[in-house]
């Protein structure tokens, strides 16, 4: 099996268009259709999501993911953990807990908010094995491993994870990066970088921001993800260069 990563949603907190349709400066195209930003990771035969958002049973039905072994959660906001109780058919089929992954603080509030997957109640079997964080961990199955580095970084009130896997990184929430951790940034194949709206936001990049961020750490490829109803894709093509790329749902590549 080959290693591919999927942007299974690039959408900001309401996706696009939202529940009302409204869909902002957005054109009508099927790029600018966005579910909740998650991902996914297939390292041989390892398949790996990152966080679960509330459009998290399309996203897999539509990219054909049947497996699922581990979820790296970058934070606990609702958009990227509230998919997690859809998870259970995967408890049923791998016969054991489905190991999560993430910082103390998201950790123990996914434990508080969704207990019923972590302790049992009412007859109810918890279907799910927390793990904290460490700045560095793998996650093995039979010839398969992927290691990860993880790193902070500030989300507006809180701090969220950033993934590092190989020379790929996930940052799809932050709107900083602490200087201490610029370090994982550089000599990567692949940065996948929140830039949310083109005005400035207080828990995000904006657009002027990501892209100063790019130009400092020098990625092979950047791929601008949470993107909100100002950030219609083929505007955002045109104008940038050949190696940046606005995300769209569904997007893979090999790494
Ligand atoms: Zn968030």
């Amino acid at each position: 099996m080959t290693n591919k990563f999927t942007i299974l949603g690039c959408g900001s907190s309401l996706g696009s268009p939202w529940i009302t349709n409204y869909k902002g400066k957005l054109s009508s195209n099927k790029k600018n259709i966005r579910t909740r930003c998650c991902a996914h990771i297939q390292k041989g035969n390892l398949s790996v999501l990152i966080d679960t958002s509330p459009d998290i049973k399309y996203q897999l039905l539509k990219n054909k993911i049947k497996s699922l072994d581990a979820i790296l959660y970058t934070h606990e906001h609702s958009d990227q953990t509230s998919g997690i109780f859809e998870m259970r058919p995967f408890f049923w089929k791998n016969k054991k807990k489905i190991p999560i992954y993430g910082s103390q603080r998201t950790i123990r509030e996914l434990n508080n908010k969704y207990t019923f997957c972590f302790k049992k109640r009412f007859g109810y079997t918890p279907i799910m094995k927390s793990n904290v964080i460490r700045n560095k961990f793998s996650i093995k199955k039979k010839n398969s491993k992927i290691s990860i580095k993880s790193f902070e970084v500030n989300h507006g009130l809180i701090n969220a994870t950033g993934y590092l896997i190989d020379k790929l990184a996930y940052i799809s929430d932050c709107n900083r990066i602490p200087e201490k951790n610029l370090r994982y940034l550089f000599n990567l194949d692949y940065l996948i970088i929140d830039c949310l709206k083109i005005d400035k936001h207080p828990s995000h990049l904006n657009y002027e921001q990501a892209i100063k961020l790019i130009k400092l750490v020098k990625p092979k490829k950047s791929i601008l993800t949470n993107l909100h109803t100002d950030m219609d894709y083929f505007r955002l093509k045109k104008k940038l260069p050949k190696n940046i790329i606005p995300a769209f749902d569904g997007l893979n590549f090999r790494f």
